[in-house]
């Protein structure tokens, strides 16, 4: 399972999937909300791509996040999704629970860290 994910460095791959109004609208999101981690997904619509934030309903809200079963069926049956997206406070990488989190759902994850100001992904195959 392991050896199917990988790391990448975000301005390889993906700089040509997500266009710079996107990033923009989630560099923003992030930085608007730097005390605590802010979620949300990157979805593909016939017109384009959209960023949807969603809550994050975590109780620590500065040091994790979590998006309830709700919000994402709601968004993963109405929409194709291309990436998970969660903001760090100060961390730039991917955390060991992330790493968990994105083997569970085998989606690709990608991370913002506000004080780097640095994007990072991770892909599934
Ligand atoms: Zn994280």
């Amino acid at each position: 399972m392991a050896d199917l994910c990988h790391l990448e460095d975000f301005l390889l791959l993906s700089h040509m999937i997500i266009n710079d109004k996107i990033l923009d609208e989630i560099k923003n999101y992030s930085v608007a909300n730097c005390h605590k981690e802010v979620c949300g997904f990157v979805v593909l619509e016939k017109d384009g791509l959209f960023f949807i934030k969603t809550e994050n309903k975590h109780p620590d809200e500065r040091n994790f996040f979590l998006v309830s079963p709700k919000d994402y069926l709601n968004i993963k049956n109405n929409h194709k999704i291309l990436y998970f997206f969660h903001s760090h406070i100060d961390n730039a990488f991917f955390s060991e629970l992330d790493i968990l989190q994105q083997k569970y759902h085998n989606m690709n994850m990608l991370l913002y860290n506000v004080k780097s100001e640095e994007f990072k992904e991770m892909k599934c195959k």
